[in-house]
């Protein structure tokens, strides 16, 4: 599933083509994604320019004059962008033309993905509205996080995985970033001191940024007609390495499940 990261790769790696182009016509080949994409789409966007490429948690949207085409990857979608000429292949279910002759393709094979329109203020709409804030954001601080966690019995992961408390950690970077603080991901979120929820929100921010970083090196395959846009092999310190040796105490990575999703975590350096 593509997760924040992957989600920001794709926007670096499709701004480019489409900013400041013109939409001249969208082809919706299958209507039935998680929600179904308006059938007014074409009308509402077609003439329009594509002022910005933005997005918000795993959201990508195209900001137009009149309001936004809202873009989700789900479980198996990708982007591309692809020269008219190109053949639709299967599970090729919109296109997006602009003005240079080239096309947004979204292609998603499992069909939990979603192409949305918000007239007017993107922030207004009831998928985004009750977001918390953007893990890279200042807004996302030590601060914050340690007033969200106060009095919550909850565990640590599940806190951070709360996407109304912050955005975009999914389940691989919540272990990662649990490593990286040395936080046993199943303590109780309002057990943590100040001090350490610090190392928790600076594991995070360093934690995306690393796997946001890697993701640009594959910005080439945005234009290229096979494999998988924006998904990149990663280096992880945790996540699915059970009982290999932990990267720092030698100790074994192990696994368990929590609220039906799988942690990795070692007991040593993790308290
Ligand atoms: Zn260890």
């Amino acid at each position: 599933m593509p997760e924040l990261p992957e989600v920001e790769t794709s926007r670096r790696g499709i701004e480019p083509h489409l900013h400041n182009r013109k939409i001249s016509d969208v082809i919706i080949r299958q209507h039935k994604l998680r929600w179904p994409i308006p059938k007014n789409l074409p009308s509402l966007a077609t003439g329009q320019k594509i002022r910005q490429v933005c997005r918000r948690a795993k959201y990508i949207y195209l900001k137009l004059d009149s309001g936004s085409i809202i873009i989700h990857l789900g479980m198996s979608g990708s982007l591309r962008i692809c020269s008219a000429k190109t053949a639709p292949q299967k599970h090729d279910h919109i296109d997006i033309i602009v003005s240079s002759n080239k096309i947004l393709r979204l292609r998603d094979p499992r069909k939990f993905g979603c192409v949305l329109w918000q007239p007017g203020d993107i922030d207004e709409h009831k998928l985004i509205a009750p977001l918390g804030p953007e893990p890279l954001d200042d807004e996302f601080d030590t601060r914050y996080l340690h007033d969200r966690a106060s009095k919550r019995t909850c565990s640590i992961k599940s806190l951070i995985m709360n996407s109304h408390i912050v955005v975009g950690v999914g389940n691989i970077y919540a272990s990662e970033a649990l490593f990286r603080a040395g936080i046993n991901p199943k303590r109780k979120a309002g057990n943590i001191s100040l001090l350490r929820i610090q190392k928790l929100v600076d594991a995070i921010k360093l934690t995306l940024s690393l796997a946001i970083e890697q993701g640009g090196t594959t910005l080439r395959d945005f234009t290229g007609s096979s494999g998988q846009p924006g998904y990149f092999a990663q280096k992880l310190l945790v996540y699915g390495r059970t009982s290999e040796p932990c990267t720092v105490c030698g100790n074994n990575i192990k696994q368990i499940t929590q609220q039906g999703r799988s942690t990795f975590y070692c007991a040593r350096c993790q308290r």
